[in-house]
């Protein structure tokens, strides 16, 4: 186009955001662009879908379009992306990029958010600190005007990293590596079955070039014998050392073996290490019946894990408040998650910190590399080594620093409580503690009666717990029971068996019984050792964490009901589904169930509900029905919690729909009850329980050697573990219980998510 074809720039109009997805597909590509899609429109800009990554850009027409609000109806639950993604090689070059930013300016576009991986975000970057040049070649060969390129000096750019290797440093996760990751574990669980019944050993590849973040993370969640990853690869004589850890496990009495391959995985030296060198020394030095399974494309595909879908909605929302905060100064920002929070950083350096992760395995530099890798990695590491009950002589205690450490489960089962209970064990035989299982929560140790075979109170092996990684429910029985019931007979329990530590994992009722065996040390010496409680609970209402072991199970066994219900509708009439959720008195699992899906509306009891709200959503419904051109054919989800409200039920407010949308759409009602609990745990919740199982012992040891009363004079000797905002971190009981916790309504007075609400009305477009 020449110079004199170009619209003049857009004085007084809206402005106008690009969003595009690039390099290799990843789950939760979709949800990202409908968020940047509809947030835009909601303040007040205009958004441009770029398809097929930078090729849309450098070839422009067609290939960038204006997107409006309905054209995103239904990407959240969508794999790969919509909109498309290739590898540009024109888009390497100047030239390509002067003709990206020609189109840019003939769009009218100064903002650009873009979802893709380390090379589509250095593309990025690279653009960004070329731009005033590129405009100055377009002006001086006359493709533009100066005044046309005038209003465009700066060029925002703001990054979404998407990409299911989480290869990118500075974020915990990328947008997808969570979904990849489920695929990979699901798998695997399936091979397990088999292994087992044959006694065979699986060889296993998955993806990863660079980052062996997959390869660890399933290492982790299935509990692998044994891992090759590229950040620490195994010595040069690794055929042995890996020989050994399987010969041990199998002398042990284990049936199956599972090693995970990354695919960029080598030794110390550099030279790659195959699948098939794996195979060979497996069958002929262990003569073990070796199979190898590669995974391949498979782990990309399918739909996104509820953690993708909340991950990419919140990221997607915050990158239109990147560009519209953007000042000329404002360095670029990629928009990042640590532990539980959304981050901005500065593009420039988190690219150039993950070239150096790159750089350092080049160099053989391993220690580098592992920490340049975010912190959470090398826990990870320590965590995997030590669940394979490896050898580690550096971590063995003298004998008289060795503990008895009780180890129990409180409340209803939630995902993740075995593979904490599991890496807790583990950890315990690495330091040559006692693990005790106290079986059947305190009602167990109640009943208990020492001169029966199966008293609640027995020691463990490790081959007892070894395959409790993927396992849901609770393998050493839960109950709701707490320790008030009986204090004495608890106390007696503790003392006959010599308990020196103990270790909660569960929901309130786990929080509860903490604070009641603290207040107990007043009367019951046993209760003066030092315990901490792990939050697990599908309602995610434990004071002291943001996030409890279970919640991540519950919301995918959530999302796919919805998924569910949602598809039942689009053969049929329009519908909506008024759907009740789990998670008592905490709208948590609601209101992140709903940014996941895409709720129409939720309804959480902080917020309660009334008939004005119930009028303006059903006008609302009306509304979207009305307009709506054979989309919504799709079911709409309003999400109730189950403590909404006593007056206005799931089935009143499905009735009232019914009512008034007089035969324009029906209301049903759906009520996925106990299906919430999930059946396996998902990896999210399996390794961010093996992690916080290992480093809850870990706290425990640090009482070691402290009388009873420095104990209980330490407010930490009575804590709970959790995740806060960036950090993990134990909360003293005594502080949490009395100022963080809304004993009433059971849940944490001060609920970290209760501004995501605001975010799912918005994308919904419901009105205030
Ligand atoms: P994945 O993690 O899936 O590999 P990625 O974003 O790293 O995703 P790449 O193929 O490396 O995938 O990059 C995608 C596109 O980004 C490239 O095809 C190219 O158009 C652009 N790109 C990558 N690196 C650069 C660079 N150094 N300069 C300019 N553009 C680049």
């Amino acid at each position: 186009m020449a110079a004199e074809d170009v619209p003049p720039p857009l004085e007084g109009k809206k402005r106008r955001v690009g969003v595009m997805t690039s390099g290799g597909d990843a789950p939760g590509m979709n949800g990202a662009v409908r968020a940047v899609v509809r947030m835009a429109i909601a303040k007040g800009c205009e958004a441009y879908g770029i398809y097929e990554g930078y090729e849309g850009l450098v070839q422009g027409g067609d290939m960038i379009k204006e997107m409006q609000w309905d054209d995103v109806r239904g990407f959240l639950s969508e794999g790969g992306t919509l909109i498309g993604t290739a590898r540009c090689m024109a888009f390497m070059e100047r030239a390509g990029r002067l003709k990206a930013a020609k189109n840019m300016v003939v769009r009218g576009m100064d903002a650009l958010v873009i979802c893709g991986g380390d090379g589509s975000l250095t593309g990025a970057d690279k653009f960004r600190a070329e731009w005033s040049g590129l405009l100055e070649e377009l002006v001086q060969t006359k493709e533009l005007t100066p005044e046309q390129t005038a209003p465009f000096k700066h060029l925002n750019i703001v990054g979404l990293v998407g990409s299911i290797d989480n290869d990118m440093s500075s974020t915990d996760a990328t947008i997808g590596c969570y979904s990849s990751l489920a695929r990979i574990c699901q798998s695997i669980d399936y091979i397990d079955a088999t292994a087992f019944s044959h006694q065979r050993a699986f060889v296993i590849e998955v993806m990863g070039r660079h980052c062996g973040w997959l390869a660890l993370m399933a290492g982790v969640s299935c509990g692998a014998d044994f891992i090759f990853i590229p950040e620490k690869p195994p010595s040069e004589d690794w055929q042995n050392e890996m020989c050994k850890k399987v010969a041990k496990q199998r002398n042990m009495g284990k049936r199956k073996t599972i090693v995970i391959v990354a695919e960029g995985a080598h030794d110390q030296e550099l030279h790659k290490i195959t699948p098939d060198q794996v195979k060979d020394v497996l069958s002929k030095k262990l003569g073990l019946d070796t199979r190898i399974t590669t995974l391949g494309h498979v782990q990309r595909g399918g739909n996104p894990c509820a953690y993708d879908r909340m991950l990419s909605t919140l990221q997607g929302a915050e990158a239109v408040n990147a560009v519209l905060e953007a000042t000329p100064d404002t360095p670029s920002p990629v928009i990042c998650i640590i532990e539980n929070k959304i981050v901005r950083k500065p593009l420039l350096d988190a690219v150039a910190l993950t070239k150096s992760v790159a750089e350092a395995i080049k160099a053989k530099d391993f220690a580098k590399a592992m920490q340049l890798r975010d912190a959470e990695f090398g826990e990870y590491h320590s965590v995997y080594r030590i669940s394979t009950a490896a050898e580690l002589p550096a971590l063995m205690l003298p004998p008289e620093k060795r503990m008895r450490i009780g180890l129990i489960h409180v409340g209803a089962p939630a995902g993740g409580m075995n593979a904490a209970t599991r890496a807790a064990i583990a950890y315990c035989f690495a330091r040559g503690h006692t693990p005790i299982a106290l079986h059947n929560g305190f009602p167990g140790l109640i009943r208990h009666h020492s001169d029966e075979p199966l008293g609640a109170v027995r020691n463990i092996e490790w081959l007892d717990c070894e395959g409790w990684a993927s396992k849901g429910g609770s393998e050493i029985g839960t109950n709701r029971g707490l320790p008030s019931e009986d204090l004495e007979t608890v106390a007696f329990v503790f003392k006959k068996y010599n308990i020196q530590g103990l270790f909660l994992i569960g929901g309130f009722e786990a929080f509860t019984a903490v604070s009641e065996l603290r207040k107990g040390r007043e009367h019951y010496s046993a209760f003066k050792i030092p315990m901490t409680c792990l939050p697990a609970t599908v309602s995610n209402n434990v004071p002291g964490t943001e996030y409890s072991i279970g919640s991540d199970t519950c919301l995918n066994a959530l999302i796919d009901f919805c998924d569910a219900c949602r598809q039942s509708a689009s053969s049929s009439r329009r519908r909506v589904f008024v759907i009740e959720t789990q998670g008592g008195a905490s709208g948590y699992v609601a209101t992140i169930a709903g940014l996941s899906i895409g709720a129409l509306a939720v309804y959480t009891p902080e917020e309660g509900i009334n008939i004005k709200m119930l009028d303006k959503d059903i006008d609302h419904l009306r509304e979207t029905f009305a307009k709506d051109r054979g989309q919504s054919r799709a079911g709409k989800i309003i999400l109730r919690n189950e403590k909404a409200s006593k007056t206005y039920t799931t089935e009143i407010i499905a009735s009232m729909i019914r009512e008034e949308a007089k035969g324009r759409f029906e209301a049903r009602v759906g009520v996925p009850g106990h299906f919430q609990q999930g059946t396996t745990p998902s990896p999210m919740d399996r390794v961010r329980a093996a992690r916080f199982g290992v480093r809850s012992i870990q706290h425990l040891e640090q009482f070691f050697g402290k009388s009873k009363d420095e104990i209980a004079m330490d407010p930490m000797s009575a804590s709970v573990i959790g995740i806060r905002g960036a950090k993990v971190q134990f909360s003293a009981m005594e502080q949490t219980e009395k100022y963080e916790t809304d004993w009433k309504d059971r849940r944490p007075k001060n609920e970290f998510w209760l501004g995501f609400k605001g975010i799912v009305d918005t994308l919904s477009g419901r009105p205030k």
